[in-house]
C-alpha cells in the first residue's frame, strides 16, 4: 500500500502520519518524488482499511493499495517515476535512468591479465563507454573451462580503473569474496546464474553498493522483480536490470533470445533502470549490433557490450566479444540512434560525424 501526500505537505506532517503508521506495526518508507511525497507501507497491509488510513491527515492525496508481489520494486512505490540509480566513479558520477542519457559499459567477459585489461579499458574510455566490464570470477557451465583468475583479477580491475577513471562492474559469484569485490567494483553484477540465489542477494543488498541484477536464464519477469525485491528489502533502492537473453529452443543459430519486450513490459511495472547486454544474448559478435540498436529504440537506459583486444584468443566467450575497432564503430552508430532519442551526450562519445552502416549481418551461400 502506498500513501500519496499533497504537494507542499509540510515536513512535520509527513513525520506525524509516518508514527501514526508505526504504531500500527507496519513499516513506513518514504520516498521523496520529484514532486510528491510518497509513503510504501511495507508489512501486513491485506486487512488494512484504505480509508481508515486516508483520514490519518488531511494531507493525504491517496491511499493505493499494490497489488503485485513485488512492492518496493513496482511502479506503484515511487507513484509512476522512474529511479535514477547514481554510481560514483573515480572522475564524475554516472546516472542510470529512464530520463538520463545512455550509460554504456563494456570490457572483456574475463579479466586475463594487466595489458589486455588496461588496453581495453582505455579503448573503450576513448569510444564513449563510462563503465570497465570483466569478470574475475566466472560461472562456467563446465567445471573445467577457465573459472577467471578470481582476486588477482580483482587487482588488475582496480589498476584499469585507475589508470582511466572508468568505473567497474565485476560478478560475484559467492558470498565468500563479496567484500574483496565490493572494494572494487563500483556496480556488483548478479548474474544470470544466480539471479535467484537469495542468501547472496540479500548480502550483497547490505553492502549497500549498486546492484546489477542479470535476468536468470529461463526467468520470469516477475521473477526477476522478485529477486530484485530482495535486494530493496536490505535497503538498497539501487538495482539495474540487466535484460541477458533468455533460453529456447534454437541454439544452433544465437545462444540465447533477447527478450526486446522485457524493456517496455518492465517500464510499466517498475521503477528501476534497465540495462540490455546484447553478447550473452546473441552469443555471436555479429548480431550485437542490430540487437544494440533495437534496445535502444525500445528504451533501454544502459548497454553492457563484451569487448575484446583479440577475440579468437579470448579465454571465454571470445565469439560473442567485438574487437576494440568493432567497438569504436558500434558507439558511433549508437551514437546516432541515442542522439535521435535525445538520450546522448558529449561525454558518451567524443566523435562528432558519425555515419550510420547499420546493416543486419548476412552471409549466405547457396
Ligand atoms: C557475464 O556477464 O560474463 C556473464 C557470465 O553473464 P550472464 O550471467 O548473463 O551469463
Ligand atoms: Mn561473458
Amino acid at each position: 500500500m502506498i500513501i500519496v501526500t499533497k504537494l507542499g505537505t509540510p515536513s512535520v506532517e509527513i513525520e506525524r502520519i509516518v508514527e501514526e503508521i508505526r504504531r500500527q506495526k507496519i513499516t513506513p518508507e518514504i520516498c521523496q518524488g520529484q514532486h510528491k511525497v510518497v509513503i510504501g507501507l511495507i508489512g501486513e497491509t491485506a486487512e488494512t482499511d484504505t480509508r481508515q488510513i486516508q483520514n490519518l491527515s488531511p494531507f493525504i492525496e491517496q491511499v493505493i493499495r499494490v497489488n503485485k508481489p513485488f512492492k518496493r520494486t513496482s511502479l506503484e512505490f515511487r507513484y509512476g517515476e522512474a529511479s535514477e540509480v547514481v554510481v560514483s566513479t573515480p572522475k564524475t558520477p554516472v546516472i542510470f535512468g529512464q530520463n538520463h542519457p545512455l550509460v554504456v559499459v563494456a570490457g572483456p567477459c574475463s579479466v586475463e591479465n594487466e595489458e589486455m585489461i588496461v588496453e581495453t579499458a582505455r579503448r573503450v574510455k576513448a569510444a564513449g563507454a563510462q563503465f570497465l566490464r570483466g569478470g574475475a570470477y566466472k560461472p562456467r557451465t563446465s567445471p573445467y573451462a577457465f573459472q577467471g583468475h578470481g582476486e588477482s583479477a580483482l587487482e588488475l580491475l582496480a589498476l584499469a580503473r585507475e589508470a582511466t577513471g572508468l568505473g567497474i562492474i565485476t560478478e560475484v559469484m559467492d558470498t565468500a569474496d563479496l567484500d574483496k569485490v565490493a572494494k572494487v567494483a563500483d556496480i556488483i553484477q548478479i548474474g544470470a546464474r544466480n539471479m535467484q540465489n537469495f542468501s547472496l542477494l540479500k548480502k550483497v543488498g547490505a553492502t549497500g553498493k549498486p546492484v546489477l541484477l542479470k535476468r536468470g536464464l529461463a526467468a520470469t519477469i516477475e521473477d526477476w522483480l522478485m529477486s530484485a525485491e530482495y535486494i530493496l528489502a536490505a535497503d538498497n533502492p539501487n538495482v539495474i536490470l540487466c535484460e541477458r537473453g533468455i533460453r529456447t529452443f534454437d541454439r544452433q543459430y544465437t545462444r540465447n533470445t533477447l527478450d526486446i519486450s522485457a524493456i517496455p513490459v518492465l517500464r510499466s511495472l517498475t521503477h528501476l533502470p534497465i540495462m540490455i547486454d546484447p553478447s550473452h544474448a546473441t552469443g555471436k559478435s555479429e548480431f550485437v549490433l542490430p540487437m544494440t540498436m533495437a534496445a535502444i529504440a525500445a528504451g533501454a537506459d544502459s548497454m553492457m557490450i563484451e569487448v575484446h583486444p583479440n577475440p579468437a584468443k579470448a579465454l571465454s566467450d571470445g565469439p560473442q566479444s567485438l574487437t576494440l575497432e568493432a567497438f569504436d564503430q558500434l558507439m558511433q552508430e549508437m551514437a546516432v540512434l541515442g542522439k535521435f532519442f535525445g538520450r546522448w551526450t558529449q561525454n558518451n562519445h567524443p566523435f562528432t560525424t558519425p555515419k550510420i552502416t547499420t546493416k543486419v549481418a548476412t552471409s549466405i551461400s547457396i
